[in-house]
C-alpha cells in the first residue's frame, strides 16, 4: 500500500496573462490540460459541426475534456452549473442543434431531457457519453430507506414542503413528490427557495435533502442572520426580518445521512490549515462542503474576503475580485482557496486569463492570480508507477482519500474526450442504436403517473420560482393541504 505523503503548502496554480505556474503535482496535472493540443480542438470541432450537436457540460468535468471544449469555436458548447445546463440545452435546440450531448452525471442528463420535453423539444435526442450508469454518491443516498423514513416524517407533519437538491434521480423526485409537496433546488437558488417558502407560508416546515453538509450549512447561515441588521437580511429576501428568521429556525429540517464524496474531503484538517496558513487569501467554499470549511469561508465572506455559495457564485466572486484589482491599477498576487471540486479551475482560468490579458494590453501592472487546491494530505499519495512519482489519490489518479473524499469527482470523470469523439462518430444514429447512451426514461408508474412526469414537476416548480420569484400557487395549496399531488395534477 502506498504511504501517504504530507504536502505543504497546498498545491496551487498561478495564472499570468500568457502562462501558468504550477506548485505541486496535483496542480501540474491540472495545468497540463489548460492549453490543449490544437489538433484535438480541431478534431472535436469538425465532429460537432458534422452532427450539428450541442454540448452542455458541468464545471466539474474532466479537465482534459474541458480544456478542449473551452478552446473550440463551435457555438453550441456550454459549461456551467447544473441549473444553467438545461436552459442552455433548450436555447441550443431553439437555435437548431439536432442533438444534445450532456457531459455530467445521470441526474443532469435526466434534467436536460425532462426540460427539453417540457419545452416542446421531445424530438431532439439527448445522449450521455457512457453506456453504463454515471452515478453520484449524493443521488444514491436519497434512494436509501433512511431517506424514505425522512420523507414519511415530513408527510406526517402539517404544512410540509420538501426542498430536494437537484443532484437526485427523477425516481427520487417523483417518489418524494408523491408523498410530500416537493420543489427542486440547486446550490445557486437554495437560500432563495427556502426563504421564499417561509415567506409565502410562514407556518411551513421545510425539509431539505439529501445533502447533509449543505443542510448543516444552511442551518448555520440562517442561525447567524438574527445577529445582522434587518437591512442586510432584506438583501437576502425582502420579506424577512430578524424576527421572521428566528421564528423559522425550528421548522427548517435537513437529512442527516447524505454525503458527496468530493466535498467530504474538505474536513477539519483542511479547514484548520486554510485558517492558519492562508490568512491573507480569499476563501471560497461550496455550500456542500463540511461545516468546518464552511465556517472558515463564511467568516471570510463577512470580512469581504470570501464567498460561500454555488459554483457560479465562486466563479463570479473570483472574477469580480480580479476585475476590482485591475480597476485599481495596482500590481499584486491575489490568492484564492478553491473550496470545491478541482474541475472548476478550467472555467476560472478562462475568465481570469481574459481579464489579465486585457489589463496587460492596456499597460496595467502585473497582477497574478493564484488558485490554491486545499487537498487533504491523505488524498495525495506516493506512487512508484506514476510518471510524476506522486499522484492525487490513495492508489490511483482519482484523488480519493481513505476518509471517503475525492479531490475530483470520479463520476464526472467517466466523461472523457475519447468517449465524446466515439459517440459523435456514431451520429446520426439509426433509431434505437444508441439506447444505452440515452438518459433513463423512468416510465414506471408513481402515484398514477410516470416517474418522469411526476419527477419533472418539482423541477418545473423550481423554474417557475426562478421566473416569478414566488412558489407557484398550486404548490402553495399542496403545502397548505388544500390541494393534493394527484394523478391528474397538471
Ligand atoms: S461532485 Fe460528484 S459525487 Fe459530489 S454531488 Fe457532484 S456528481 Fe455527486
Amino acid at each position: 500500500m502506498n504511504a501517504p505523503v504530507s504536502l505543504a503548502p497546498f498545491p496551487a496554480l498561478s495564472i499570468y496573462p500568457d502562462r501558468f505556474e504550477a506548485q505541486g503535482s496535483f496542480a501540474e496535472a491540472q495545468k497540463a490540460f489548460l492549453d490543449p493540443d490544437p489538433a484535438e480542438v480541431s478534431r472535436l470541432g469538425v465532429a460537432l459541426r458534422a452532427s450539428n450537436a450541442g454540448v452542455v457540460a458541468h464545471f466539474y468535468m474532466d479537465p482534459e475534456l474541458q480544456g478542449v471544449l473551452t478552446r473550440s469555436d463551435w457555438p453550441f458548447i456550454h459549461i456551467s452549473d447544473s441549473l444553467m445546463m438545461a436552459d442552455r440545452a433548450i436555447e441550443m435546440a431553439q437555435a437548431g442543434a439536432k442533438v444534445i450531448i450532456v457531459l455530467g452525471v445521470d441526474f443532469m442528463s435526466e434534467n436536460v431531457r425532462a426540460m427539453l420535453d417540457a419545452s416542446g423539444f421531445a424530438h431532439v435526442p439527448v445522449y450521455r457519453v457512457a453506456a453504463v450508469p454515471i452515478g453520484c454518491s449524493l443521488a444514491e443516498s436519497a434512494e436509501a430507506p433512511a431517506y424514505a423514513a425522512y420523507l414519511r416524517r415530513a408527510s406526517q407533519t402539517p404544512r410540509s414542503l420538501h426542498v430536494v437538491y437537484i443532484n437526485t434521480s427523477l425516481i427520487t423526485k417523483a417518489s418524494a413528490h408523491a408523498v410530500v409537496p416537493t420543489i427542486t433546488c440547486t446550490s445557486s437558488n437554495v437560500i432563495k427557495t427556502v426563504l421564499t417558502a417561509f415567506a409565502q407560508v410562514p407556518e411551513a416546515h421545510v425539509w431539505f435533502g439529501p445533502d447533509t453538509y449543505m443542510g448543516q450549512n444552511l442551518e448555520t447561515l440562517f442561525g447567524s442572520l438574527p445577529d445582522l441588521p434587518d437591512e442586510v437580511i432584506a438583501k437576502l429576501h425582502p420579506d424577512h426580518t430578524r424576527e421572521s428568521i428566528r421564528a423559522l429556525l425550528p421548522r427548517f429540517h435537513y437529512f442527516q445521512q447524505g454525503t458527496c464524496v468530493v466535498h467530504h474531503l474538505f474536513g477539519a484538517e483542511v479547514a484548520e490549515r486554510v485558517r492558519t496558513e492562508y490568512q491573507g487569501a480569499f476563501v471560497t467554499a461550496h455550500l456542500e462542503v463540511p461545516g468546518e470549511m464552511f465556517a472558515v469561508a463564511l467568516d471570510a465572506q463577512r470580512q469581504g474576503r470570501g464567498v460561500v455559495g454555488s459554483t457560479s457564485d465562486i466563479l463570479g466572486f473570483i472574477a469580480a475580485r480580479v476585475e476590482r484589482q485591475v480597476a485599481k491599477r495596482e500590481g499584486t498576487t491575489l490568492r484564492f482557496v478553491l473550496g470545491t471540486e478541482a474541475g472548476m479551475v478550467t472555467s476560472i482560468v478562462e475568465r481570469v486569463r481574459t481579464t489579465l490579458s486585457r489589463a496587460r494590453d492596456a499597460g496595467g501592472p502585473e497582477i497574478v492570480v493564484q488558485i490554491v487546491f486545499p487537498v487533504a494530505s491523505d488524498a495525495v499519495a506516493a506512487s512508484p508507477n506514476a510518471e510524476l512519482g506522486i499522484v492525487p489519490g490513495v492508489a490511483a489518479g482519482e484523488g480519493c482519500s481513505t476518509a471517503g473524499g475525492c479531490a475530483t469527482c470520479p463520476y464526472m470523470k467517466m466523461n472523457s474526450l475519447d468517449a465524446l469523439l466515439a459517440l459523435l462518430d456514431r451520429l446520426p444514429a439509426p433509431a434505437g442504436s444508441l439506447t444505452p447512451f440515452e438518459p433513463r426514461k423512468y416510465l414506471e408508474p408513481v402515484a398514477g403517473r410516470t416517474a418522469a412526469e411526476l419527477g419533472g414537476e418539482p423541477i418545473l416548480h423550481m423554474r417557475a420560482l426562478q421566473q416569478s420569484g414566488r412558489l407557484p400557487p398550486l404548490l402553495v395549496d399542496q403545502v397548505l393541504g388544500t390541494a393534493r399531488v394527484r394523478a391528474d395534477t397538471p
